[in-house]
């Protein structure tokens, strides 16, 4: 391998079964072994967001545009903004998306977990609710 630009990916729209409302995603990287490091431009439209889910080897997010949220199960509700970075731990639940009101795109890094663990990369649970979301104007 040499130092190259790589090939394009495709803007892929956010499977619905992990995501309410509108979301695309970019894949820049997807390491080989030994490398397990992943980084994905994701872009939320408003009111868009994930699911609750989790991370094996956790999450940093770093956003770039808009106004966004991240809350932890059973954790206080943090509003994002472009040059904040966040990270969540491995193994904990939480959601990530937009405000009702504006557009939100970050960088999400990641890694997957050693093969020899058998574990998923990121699991995923119930939508985040109508109820759960705050649609209230901030
Ligand atoms: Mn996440």
């Amino acid at each position: 391998m040499s130092t190259t630009i790589q090939t394009k990916t495709p803007t892929v729209k956010g499977p619905a079964e992990w995501f309410s409302g509108d979301v695309y995603f970019n894949a820049y990287y997807s390491g080989d072994e030994p490398s397990r490091a992943r980084l994905n431009l994701v872009r939320f439209t408003p009111g868009a967001r994930t699911a609750w889910h989790k991370h094996a080897v956790g999450q940093t997010l770093h956003v770039t545009e808009g106004v966004g949220y991240v809350q932890s199960r059973g954790g206080e509700l943090i509003e994002m903004h472009p040059g904040d970075t966040v990270h969540t731990p491995a193994g904990e639940w939480h959601w990530h998306g937009a405000t009702a009101d504006q557009f939100m795109c970050h960088l999400a890094l990641w890694e997957a977990p050693a093969p020899e663990t058998g574990e998923p990369e990121t699991t995923w649970g119930e939508k985040v609710s109508d109820a759960e979301y705050p649609s209230a104007a901030r």
